[in-house]
């Protein structure tokens, strides 16, 4: 039995999957899809607080999160291009400048990088994992998908637009389910649908039932917030501390940025570096084999990890070598298994 069970790979279960890494506690994963950020991926990713004033959990955590989240990204390797910006209000009375600072990050670097330091630090994912039911016995709740089951003592419910799902599922009515029609400017329009709560703040705390948390209705701007709802709702949990914790990520080397003393350097050691296998990306096989053992399982992992296949040919060269690597080196992880 794990102590806890987290539903949903976005951006919040893996935050708090790793924030949760330094204490002691098992911890598991379950994601309906086949890899992590298959839906965290569709935002702007733009880390800012602006223009928040209100005493809520979302202007809190939002401020929180923006505040730490270069630190942070230090800390996982992950990439980030910062901008600041001072302007004045539009107002008729003089108003001080303000100065907005933004960080601009790839979604998928940011989640990659979560799953793989939570992972190195202990914790389990399980994929293709739809959660359908719970099962409540003696202080234990049975996560259920369609074929599989986990047990654990304590659910965290990060599952998204289908949060409102789950928490209906264990009987917490509480929340609004919303759908949404946006209309572009070229008359093509698609339904947005998202779960908020009936004041409009973020859902974050105890469910209804004994064991069960909802981290839910992270509206626009859940990426900025996600990891000081992690530090906060792993905190409260009130663990013991881990003392060997590694909250460093090593960085992906990407071959096509490094200078020619470089990557001759790296082909010495390792000849996979001197074979590029996306010519219009410039990624080489060493690199594809890395997104493997960091956890892609598809080409389409290979591409959101390393842009290889998403050139000008669009795979048209190299998707099948590309193929090719991942079988051999799943092949490979399988026997060393
Ligand atoms: C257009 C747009 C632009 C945005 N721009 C920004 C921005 O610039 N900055 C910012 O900070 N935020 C932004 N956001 C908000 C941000 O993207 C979301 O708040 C954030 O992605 C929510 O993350 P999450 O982990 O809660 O949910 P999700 O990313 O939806 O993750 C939920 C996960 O749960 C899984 N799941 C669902 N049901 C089940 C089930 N039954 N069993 C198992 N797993 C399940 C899903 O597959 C998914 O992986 C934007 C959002 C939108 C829509």
């Amino acid at each position: 039995m794990y102590d806890i069970c987290i539903i949903g790979g976005g951006v919040a279960g893996c935050s708090i999957a790793r924030e949760l890494c330094r204490y002691q506690a098992s911890i598991v994963v379950v994601e309906a899809k086949s890899d992590v950020c298959e839906v965290s991926k569709g935002n702007c990713a733009v880390i800012e607080a602006d223009a928040i004033n209100e005493d809520t959990l979302k202007s809190r955590y939002i401020i929180l999160g923006a505040k730490t989240f270069r630190a942070y990204a230090g800390s996982l390797s992950v990439p980030f291009r910062a901008s600041s910006l001072s302007f004045s209000e539009p107002s008729h009375e003089p108003t001080p400048a303000r100065s907005l600072t933004s960080t601009v990050i790839n979604p998928y670097d940011l989640v990659f990088a979560l799953k793989e330091n939570a992972e190195a630090n202990g914790v389990n994912f399980l994929f293709d994992f739809e959660v359908k039911s719970f099962e409540f016995l003696d202080g234990s709740i049975t996560v259920r998908s369609s074929s599989d089951s986990v047990q654990a003592k304590v659910v965290i419910n990060c599952a998204g637009i289908n949060g409102g799902k789950i928490a209906r599922l264990l009987g917490d009515l509480t929340f609004l389910e919303r759908k949404q029609t946006v209309t572009q400017n070229n008359n093509l329009s698609y339904v947005y649908e998202y779960v908020e709560s009936t004041d409009g703040d973020y859902i974050v705390g105890k469910g209804k039932r004994e064991g069960i948390y909802n981290v839910i209705a992270l509206g626009t701007k859940g990426v900025t917030a996600s990891h000081a709802i992690a530090m906060s709702l792993a905190r409260s949990f009130n663990l013991p501390r881990r003392l060997d914790f590694n909250p460093v990520r090593k960085p992906i080397v990407r071959f096509k940025h490094l200078s020619i003393d470089e990557k001759n350097a790296l082909i010495s050691q390792n000849t996979a570096f001197g074979r590029v296998i996306c010519r219009c990306e410039f990624v080489t096989e060493a690199e594809i084999v890395e997104a493997v053992r960091r956890g892609a399982r598809s080409a389409d992992g290979v591409i959101k990890r390393l842009g290889a296949g998403s050139g000008k040919c669009k795979g048209y060269y190299c998707r099948s070598e590309i193929d090719k690597i991942i079988k051999r080196e799943l092949e490979r992880q399988k026997e060393d298994v």
